[in-house]
């Protein structure tokens, strides 16, 4: 199939080709005539499926073409909305629009936290058609009265699961309630929870569903691998491969913030160039690591699950857990960065003797085993005990130690992935509302308030109050 038969405009078929794109992917080739006919649409579908081109391009399509007009006269309004989870997945999606939509009358602004609020207030006295934000900055300018979102008539709900995992529910709905009734909405989604089809209930009208086969189920692309090796000498090993097998662009996953610093600090001493990328970092610290780790400049970027999401780097050849994630989901989460829409790639995990059971539970999910090698020289220790793993951050005063006894494994189950533990986790955006309730990570009910006990939502995860 060709993008020329979906019934999108010249122009925008032609910005497509010159990306380098022929054929529309499965979620395309759905979503895409849904969307131009004006209906809502609930969308089963991973980052990698080429999901934005998915409802970018048919959103361009419909506000370029006359007969979904704007008013005939003055500035138009802003009439189409697309909320993401994270900073790094609006900047993503907006430069689709830019990209897509280059040979188009049609203007389109990002807007997310931790930045200065100034010059998006400026932005936004000139022409804004497509706007893509993040939910808390968003509100903000609600409430400072810079933004009208009463002529909204496309709304998207990217990685809607992400959202309600990150506490933005509440937000949603506030968001939700500015909105004009009459509008298209679309909800994307890579997994289909209770609390998901909820929000759906509430928001789409007959919508359709499309699907596209999980990436767990497909990605016979990317090559899996577990390397056992002892906890302490992980970091020898993964210095060891990235040398000895000459990796560029090696995406490297810690659980934690503090262990993504440690480990990028550590490979900087090997002689390889790494940066961390979490919520812990300026937006401007996180935009440059993309930036040059994109460029190939960067050998190594280290990150949290969180921070990667969305991250869309295309044909990444090498993704290596440093540590495997406490929530199995997040296992495809990470290695969908590699073999990208039809890429090889490459996904290692490094595995220590603490971590078997984290990795059961994976292969379960993804129901294979996989397959294990032994590095030479690296052949795990048989003396070495299992300890209970770390799994939130460390506070300070906190020894470089694992911490001793059944209680710290216990907080470590029960605790949610690693922004959780972190009020200032950012990865949405910091607030700073009067009244606001605070950040996600406040309003998940995790952080200091509520220590060892949030109600398991979803994948594990504490329910957003
Ligand atoms: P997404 O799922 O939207 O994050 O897209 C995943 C990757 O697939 C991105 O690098 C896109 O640029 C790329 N992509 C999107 N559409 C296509 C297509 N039709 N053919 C090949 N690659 C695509």
């Amino acid at each position: 199939m060709l993008f020329s038969s979906l019934g999108l405009s010249e122009e925008i078929v032609r910005a497509v080709t010159e990306r380098g794109y022929d054929n529309p992917t499965p979620i395309q080739q759905q979503a895409i005539p849904v969307v131009l006919q004006g209906g809502d649409l609930m969308a089963g579908a991973q980052t990698g499926t080429g999901k934005t081109a998915g409802f970018v391009l048919p959103i361009l399509h419909r506000l370029s073409d006359k007969s979904v007009k704007g008013p005939s006269e003055g500035r138009p309004p802003i009439r189409a909305l697309i909320l993401t989870p994270t900073r790094e997945l609006a900047a993503q999606v907006e430069e689709s629009v830019r990209e897509y939509g280059k040979y188009l009358k049609l203007s389109s602004m990002v807007m997310f936290g931790g930045v200065n609020i100034n010059p998006q207030i400026t932005r936004l006295r000139s022409r804004v058609d497509i706007l893509v934000a993040t939910p808390g900055r968003l509100l903000d300018h609600v409430q400072q009265g810079s933004l009208d979102l009463s002529k909204i008539q496309i709304l998207v709900l990217d990685e809607a699961d992400r959202m309600l995992d990150m506490g933005f529910i509440r937000d949603i709905k506030k968001v939700l309630a500015l909105l004009p009734k009459q509008r298209q909405n679309l909800l994307f989604s890579a997994t289909f929870s209770d609390e998901i089809k909820e929000l759906a209930e509430g928001i789409l009208k007959n919508p359709k569903l499309v699907e596209v086969a999980r990436r767990n189920a497909t990605a016979d692309t990317i090559a899996q691998k577990v390397l056992p090796v002892d906890r302490e000498r992980k970091r020898e090993l993964l210095s060891h491969l990235i040398k000895e097998k000459q990796w560029f662009q090696v995406l490297v996953f810690t659980r934690t913030k503090h262990g993504a610093n440690r480990l990028s600090d550590q490979l900087n001493k090997d002689g390889i160039s790494a940066m961390a990328i979490h919520g812990n970092k300026s937006q401007s610290a996180r935009t440059r690591a993309l930036k040059e780790f994109k460029s190939g400049e960067l050998q190594v970027l280290v990150a949290t699950d969180i921070a990667a999401r969305g991250i869309d780097i295309s044909e990444l050849p090498h993704v290596v857990n440093f540590e495997l994630p406490n929530v199995p989901e997040d296992y495809v989460h990470r290695i969908g960065r590699t073999g990208r829409a039809g890429a090889n790639g490459e996904a290692v995990s490094l595995v220590c003797i603490d971590e078997q059971k984290l990795l059961k539970d994976i292969e379960r999910l993804i129901k294979r085993e996989l397959p294990k090698e032994i590095v030479p020289g690296f052949a795990p220790d048989p003396r070495i005990k299992a300890e209970p793993i770390r799994m939130r951050e460390p506070r300070e005063g906190d020894a470089n130690r694992r911490p001793q006894g059944g209680q710290a494994n216990r907080r470590g189950q029960n605790t949610p992935r690693q922004p959780g533990s972190s009020p200032s986790a950012g990865q949405g955006q910091p607030r700073n509302r009067a009244g606001g309730s605070g950040n996600a990570a406040a309003k998940r009910g995790t952080g200091g308030g509520n220590k060892g006990k949030p109600a398991p939502g979803p994948r594990g995860n504490p329910r957003p109050r």
